[in-house]
């Protein structure tokens, strides 16, 4: 179903998925059919209008929200601030957001942002991540978890976190960046506040694919939307000087106009998962990772795994770390193995089950003993950093 270049083995889908076989053809029936024969008429004739509603219902069944409780649209980085602005004004006396030292770091810079832009005695606390539950306390507004760590893959237990957080009053907004597509979840069942995440990783939309956000339906009547453009407004096509929210509705969280080709690769992509158990993608993943895992630390000396050894406690990426991360993992993605590298010393590898097998999985540690055993790594032109790691 992905269209991946003979002879590489893609252990990157934890950063950016591959391309959907189909992704061509919908990419130019959008272009033919729609853009050029339908021009502005699109927006009525082909749903461009309500189609960040209709892709946020096709996410929404892969978290276990009902219909009407996610839209995509704007980057992650953009509904993260959303997110948290929104679960702020839910707790206007309390000053503290709480998050982790092993958090994605544009979250919180969106935060700082955010903090900054409030000026209101606000504070952001980063504990180490396994420090976080015991500092939920009834000072917290909101409580900023990202499930899986970017870099060593360490799962958050989101269902305890949640459960804590409502006992005191805080209100949580889940990153799911790692978690859709990888894990099976549920805000149904957790009870979440608001979860928002990217589709251009395990979710395979392309590159800067829209981002989505989740609102529990209880909050939908109340939810303050702090980036309040007009797809959110009562009536869009009134074109009133003053803002009012559309009542009652996800699209409160819509902001201005969007990609619509962009939510095409999306929709493409989202076809692939219609036909997809989480609960088999995750035994999978769980899978490949064991045996990745063992085959390293059996062929590749000087590779420490960082990622929790329980695989309950890891989310779909596995992490080593090597002094000369940066380089080996050049001269890996020279060979076609493609993982990447996160300073200052981490190899990172997606274990992506909907393209990625045993056998790749053999190759891949091949090649990369290879490497360390006739320290390949050293070569010269593994030495150049590029603008992305
Ligand atoms: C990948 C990722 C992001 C990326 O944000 P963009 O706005 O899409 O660039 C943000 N947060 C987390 C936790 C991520 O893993």
């Amino acid at each position: 179903m992905f269209d991946i270049p003979e002879g590489m083995i893609y252990l990157n889908g934890n950063s950016l998925g591959p391309m959907p076989k189909e992704a061509p053809s919908a990419i130019n029936a959008f272009l033919i059919d729609e853009w050029r024969t339908e021009l502005v008429k699109g927006w009525n004739t082909k749903n461009w209008f309500i189609k960040s509603n209709l892709l946020g219902d096709r996410i929404g069944s892969l978290m276990g929200a009902i219909n009407g409780t996610t839209v995509v649209g704007d980057t992650l980085s953009i509904k993260v601030f959303q997110a948290v602005a929104a679960g702020l004004a839910m707790a206007p006396k309390r000053r503290v957001i709480l998050s982790d030292n092993g958090n994605f770091p544009t979250d919180l810079y969106m935060v700082e942002g955010l903090i900054n832009l409030r000026n209101a005695g606000y504070t952001l606390r980063t504990p180490n991540p396994e420090d976080v539950y015991s500092q939920i306390t009834d000072e917290v507004a909101v409580l900023m978890i990202t499930e899986v760590d970017y870099r060593n893959s360490r799962k958050h237990d989101m269902k305890a976190l949640i459960a804590k957080a409502h006992s005191v009053g805080a209100t949580v907004v889940w990153d799911m960046a790692h978690s859709i597509g990888a894990l099976p979840i549920d805000v149904t069942d957790t009870n979440t506040d608001f979860a928002v995440g990217c589709t251009y990783k395990y979710l395979n939309g392309g590159p800067g694919a829209p981002a989505f956000i989740y609102v529990a339906p209880r909050l939908l009547d109340t939810v303050e939307p702090a980036l309040s453009g007009w797809f959110a407004h009562e009536a869009p096509f009134a074109f009133d000087l003053g803002f009012r929210p559309m009542p009652g509705k996800i699209d409160r969280m819509r902001i201005g106009t969007q990609s619509i080709a962009a939510f095409t690769l999306l929709e493409t992509a989202l076809d692939i998962w219609d036909d997809v158990n989480l609960y088999d993608v995750r035994s999978k993943s769980i899978e490949l990772s064991e045996f990745f895992i063992s085959q390293v630390e059996a062929k590749c000396q000087g590779l420490t795994l960082i990622s929790p050894r329980d695989p309950n406690q890891r989310g779909s990426h596995v992490a080593f770390q090597f002094e000369n991360g940066y380089e080996c993992m050049q001269a890996l993605i020279a060979q076609g193995v493609i993982g990447d590298f996160r300073a200052p010393d981490v190899m990172r590898f997606g274990i992506t089950p909907l393209f990625i097998n045993l056998d790749d999985i053999e190759k891949a540690v091949t090649v990369l003993s290879n490497i360390l055993n006739d320290k390949i790594w050293n070569k010269p032109e593994f030495h150049n950093r590029s603008l992305v790691t």
